[in-house]
């Protein structure tokens, strides 16, 4: 290039990743005029792109500048740059512009995560006199809703559910002005224009500031209030309130599960939760999720954290809910739906709910659509990161990057039965869905279509594999060998660990241990107490729980006693005739209804109930998470640290070693029937488990010579075992990986189930081009 210091030349960018609906263009226009330069700025695709034109010195600064400080909210996953001179005679622009949006269909596509109000945008609603003084849907570049109300890229005020509102003078003019912080903010409006708000009681229906005050003024006196929020309605109640909160119980069918509560600000919500420095961060981050935290004790009645010594708190992410939780106070919000159905995001939907549930006091709503349905996320910190229990709003769909080799065709991968998620993946990313639910329902398989079809469209994604799970009977199974596409079906528990391992960049072998409830295994057992040497290209077995006969149906996996009769059956325990326990012993005698398994997720629910901490499950997981809870709360009330193990048994066999957890679990049973403390007995028998994996994986690395351990499945998303294996993991030698991005449940399996797929797709490219005939591009 011949330009001399002061010659003018042409740049030309292109910027992917989280790049639109983050006030992108504003930012790179602002920082252009600032330097002086003339060009245009544009959103192509999914992409960004920038002409420059300016002095080489002050272009390569102004490249940096986008590059050290863009956006917050945005994700810069790739900026290529071509310079070049001017043709001789070139006209320059004047200034530099913004221009309309274009689609070339090309490019990754990475659409933002819906994002919670900002601080300057909260600081307008409540002063008096700004024209967006307690709008209740103030927005600005920097926030709002994003994801849920786009109907497709590139992001625009015409490609979202704001299209409808058209911009009054004052909004234009500040959507137009470069030097506001509403420069081509797409969901700016005012009180002027925008949506109105509404609140429908069984008196009629009221609009604006009187909506707001009636639906308080219900929620202060008990009632139960649908709430529109960003992905779905909420239902929510004052968490004081010990009848409103039972009502609510009653009204959702949920007898046990806690529900979570929305604090007005972080000091309200120190009143009554602890949380750490680590804790306020993500509490108070664009995606807002619910943190579960250690409770204190305080006013908010049982009805709301059952047995539970955490509640999940989080912060208001609308304006909306500022605008109540600044009257009300905090509020139980859970997402409006029956038990385990998917959150109802469509105000017909929510109206049909309210007219079969006519104990709601009323619903506050507005007339902006949601296009895509989003629960909240839940998220803890524990063991020096967070881990995910549900990955929704907030979150998706940010692009999770996979290691280099896994940059191959376009796949999807269906996910599992329980609490399904999907998996796109395209250009070495992978997008994975929000939390669909249990497929176990029309509802709820609709849904899964729904999403899919709706993620396919908006990523614009035609994928050419689809990756399932090994087991014919789940729904997203019968999906994949129904959709036509080549299927590639995957071991459960090697998907969890490939996720774990597709999260952090490892491609090597590592020693998976697999903790979970049930997947199918492939000897025709079912597999849950899994140590696995896994790369994503195989694995094998390596050890395993022994498997144990277990009484089968549907119904048995929420019963923890029956899990408990089973095992102990097992260990040699037999119940006196008479009791409910010995008919499950007798059809196990007799081999009726019954098949192998080798789950640690039933150990648990059997722990469970043997110490009589919980013998049925109202919700997934309860009885471990209550037995981690009494766990935990020995240990608080200074309970020893140091008890003895339970005794395990350990057996090498041809194919690997088998833990018998017979001995444990009939020491279980006579400690606790000699009136052993079930707090101090459920954390030894966490102790049991910690040890069992220290000394396994030990074990694997010395006969090996593996260092990585990868823990995945369910059971990874108790906390105490976290804290407790991984340092003594550490201590042995080995290094750990976990979940950091994704739920270590069947929640993340997809994105295990993606890395295998590509691993495997690749590799038979490699081997013969042709392999897989219909993949496209
Ligand atoms: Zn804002
Ligand atoms: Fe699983």
């Amino acid at each position: 290039m011949a330009a001399g210091k002061s010659a003018i030349v042409k740049i030309a960018i292109r910027i992917s990743g989280v790049v639109q609906g983050v006030g992108f263009r504003p930012f790179v226009a602002r920082l252009a005029r600032a330097h002086g330069l003339a060009g245009t700025v544009r959103n192509i695709s999914g992409q960004v792109c920038v002409e420059a034109f300016g002095p080489l010195e002050t272009l390569t600064r102004f490249v940096h500048e986008i590059q050290t400080f863009p956006p917050a909210g945005s994700a810069i996953s790739g900026l290529e740059q071509q310079m070049g001179a001017l043709p001789a005679g070139a006209v320059l622009p004047q200034g530099f512009a913004i221009l309309d949006s274009e689609e070339d269909g090309t490019g990754p596509v990475m659409p933002s995560p819906d994002l919670a109000i900002c601080d300057d945008c909260l600081c307008e609603l409540f002063a008096t006199g700004d024209p967006r003084y307690r709008n209740p849907f103030i927005s600005c570049t920097h926030c709002g809703p994003r994801f849920s109300i786009l109907r497709r890229l590139p992001y625009d005020r015409v490609t979202t559910a704001m299209a409808d509102f058209p911009m009054c003078p004052l909004c234009h003019g500040q959507y137009a002005d470069p030097g506001d912080r509403r420069y081509h903010a797409q969901t700016v409006c005012c009180n002027t224009c925008g949506p109105t708000l509404r609140y429908q009681n069984h008196q009629g229906t009221e609009t604006g500031e009187k909506a707001v005050a009636s639906a308080v003024a219900a929620l202060q006196t008990g009632g139960i209030v649908a709430i529109k929020g960003i992905g779905g309605y909420h239902l929510a109640c004052s968490p004081f309130d010990e009848a409103a909160v039972a009502s609510l119980r009653v009204l959702k069918g949920r007898e046990c599960k806690p529900f979570a509560v929305m604090f007005g600000d972080l000091e309200t919500l120190r009143v009554h939760c602890e949380a750490s420095p680590e804790e306020e961060k993500l509490l108070t981050s664009p995606a807002r999720p619910i943190v579960l935290l250690r409770r204190r004790v305080s006013e908010i009645t049982d009805q709301v954290y059952t047995t539970s010594p955490d509640l999940g708190a989080f912060l208001p992410y609308t304006p909306l809910q500022h605008l109540l939780l600044h009257q009300t106070g905090p509020l139980v919000m859970t997402s409006a739906n029956v038990s385990s159905l998917p959150i109802l995001y469509e105000d017909m939907a929510m109206l049909r709910f309210w007219r079969d549930h006519p104990a709601l006091a009323g619903v506050l709503g507005h007339d902006r659509a949601i296009l895509r349905r989003l629960d909240d996320s839940v998220v803890a910190v524990t063991a020096g990161g967070s881990l995910f229990l549900r990955r929704a709003r907030g979150y998706v769909p940010l692009a999770i990057p996979l290691p280099h080799k896994a940059d191959g065709p376009p796949l999807l991968a269906c996910g599992g039965q329980e609490k399904n998620t999907f998996c796109l993946c395209q250009g070495g990313y992978a997008y994975l869905s929000a939390e669909i639910g249990d497929l176990d329902t029309c509802q709820a398989e609709a849904a899964y279509r729904e999403t899919l079809d709706d993620m396919q469209g908006l990523l614009r994604m035609k994928p050419g594999l689809a990756v399932c799970d090994l087991h014919p009977d789940y729904a997203s199974t019968r999906y994949a060998r129904t959709s036509g596409l080549p299927v590639l079906a995957v071991q459960h528990h090697h998907a969890h660990i490939a996720a774990v391992m597709a999260e952090h960049g490892l491609t090597e072998k590592v020693i998976g241990v697999a903790f979970d409830g049930t997947g199918y295994g492939t000897d025709g057992t079912i597999w849950g107490g899994e140590f696995l040497l896994a790369s994503p290209a195989g694995f094998v077995r390596a050890g395993h729980l022994k498997a144990v006969p277990m009484l089968g149906g549907d119904e048995s996996v929420r019963h923890g006693w029956k899990s408990a009769a089973c095992l102990l059956h097992d260990a040699g325990v037999a119940f006196p005739a008479g009791t409910r326990q010995a008919l499950v012993q007798q059809a196990l005698r007799h081999d009726v209804n019954t098949y192998r398994s080798s789950s640690m997720g039933r150990v648990f629910d059997a722990a469970s109930a043997i110490l009589d901490i919980c013998q049925k499950s109202d919700y997934d997981g309860q009885g471990a998470i209550e037995l981690e809870n009494a766990a935990v709360q020995y240990l608080q009330s200074g309970g020893a640290q140091d008890l003895p193990p339970l005794p395990c048994g350990w057996q090498e066999a041809q194919d690997g070693f088998i833990i018998d957890l017979a001995p444990c679990i009939s020491t279980l049973y006579e400690d606790s029937h000699q009136g052993g403390d079930p707090g101090a007995l459920a954390w030894r028998f966490h102790r049991t488990i910690c040890d069992l994996v220290v000394t396994a994986c030990a074990y694997l690395m010395r006969r090996h010579g593996i260092q990585n351990v990868a823990l995945g499945g369910g059971v990874f998303a108790n906390r105490l075992l976290l804290q407790h294996a991984i340092p003594r993991l550490s201590e042995a030698g080995l290094k750990v990986y976990r979940n950091l991005q994704v739920p270590p449940g069947d929640g993340g399996l997809a994105l295990g189930q993606a890395y295998i797929g590509l691993w495997t797709a690749q590799e038979k490219e490699e081997a013969a081009p042709c392999a897989l005939p219909s993949l496209e591009n």
